[in-house]
């Protein structure tokens, strides 16, 4: 008996650890709803969260990756954690075309709130703040439909540019955005685009906008900016405002150029200290050097290891190293 009883205990603890093991927790499971407190975004539960994930490309131009199956290829395996979608705004983007790029951004998010993911709706412009009406419009349907959902971030204004003005320009468009949001959505992070391709985040930190869950963007192409970049960011951080990496690249600021791996490690040692989560730029077929994929790799997913660009071996690696033991 006593024998008996030892042994279904025994099974019993067996199968529980095995139960354990086929059902994961997902991210968003793990971390629940995200907040921002200092230079850092912290759990529902308090925990200091770093995202690490893929960027998409414009909308309009690689639409044929926008799909479920391609979401749960990533997340399965290459254990991002959170995914950007970026919708074209302007040449033949959303303002063209609303209902074919709304409808691309919603199968997405679904798809990332399905497989227990982090997504960033991203409003990938670079004249935003030239036309913010439809922004707003945008930000109200998108709050409206996913604002209880802990998965969804924003990102409001992809990468302004560089003869603007962040206080006359950039901050009342974004804080008119947020306004928007937050009659639907009190509490998910918004994240505000800065200028100079969403460089110079200091002088957003010496003047940043009226809202406790938002952060700010910082963009590096690893091969053209590197410490001047990073000293930048520090400063910022010394002003108490939190960054957020919702795209990098490998290579040179054309998205093509040179792969700097010694660039880029040292990005990531950078972002890793500071806790600052990442989207690597991006899912593209397109023949350049930030592109994970080669072109004719199958726009769902199922790539085979002679589907990745060197780049994509080099991002994929470094998911799976860090993203991996979060994932267990
Ligand atoms: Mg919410």
């Amino acid at each position: 008996m006593k024998k008996f009883l030892f042994g279904l205990c025994f099974g019993m603890v067996l199968s529980l650890a095995h139960a354990q093991q086929e059902t994961p927790k997902s991210i968003v499971e793990r971390y629940g709803q995200l907040r921002v407190k200092g230079n850092y975004i912290l759990s529902q539960y308090g925990d200091t969260v770093q995202l690490r994930g893929m960027s998409m490309f414009w909308s309009q131009w690689m639409g044929k990756f926008y799909n479920p199956s391609l979401v749960k290829w990533l997340k399965d395996d290459w254990k991002i954690t959170v995914i950007r979608i970026a919708m074209g705004v302007e040449s033949g983007g959303y303002l063209d075309n609303s209902f074919e790029e709304k409808k691309k951004v919603y199968a997405m998010v679904d798809a990332a709130v399905a497989n227990g993911i982090y997504v960033i709706i991203d409003y990938h412009s670079h004249e935003a703040h030239m036309n913010p009406e439809p922004a707003k419009k945008f930000f109200l349907e998108v709050s409206k439909k996913y604002g209880h959902l802990p998965n969804v971030l924003y990102e409001i204004y992809n990468e302004p540019l560089q003869d603007i003005s962040w206080h006359k320009d950039i901050k009342p468009y974004s804080e008119a955005v947020i306004k928007v949001i937050r009659s639907n959505d009190p509490d998910n992070i918004v994240i505000c685009g800065t200028r100079q391709w969403s460089q110079l985040v200091g002088e957003a930190a010496m003047n940043p906008v009226k809202d406790s869950n938002t952060v700010y963007t910082l963009h590096f192409y690893a091969a053209s900016h590197g410490q001047y970049l990073r000293d930048e960011a520090k400063a910022a951080m010394a002003k108490g405002i939190c960054i957020f990496v919702s795209e990098f690249g490998t290579c040179e600021y054309t998205g093509n150029g040179t792969l700097d791996y010694m660039a880029t490690q040292a990005w990531f040692e950078f972002m890793d200290q500071y806790k600052i989560s990442w989207c690597n730029w991006s899912v593209s077929d397109k023949e350049e050097t930030a592109s994970i994929i080669k072109p004719g790799a199958k726009s769902s997913g199922k790539w085979r290891p002679e589907d990745l660009t060197p780049s994509g071996e080099f991002i994929r690696d470094e998911l799976w190293i860090k993203n991996g033991p979060l994932l267990k």
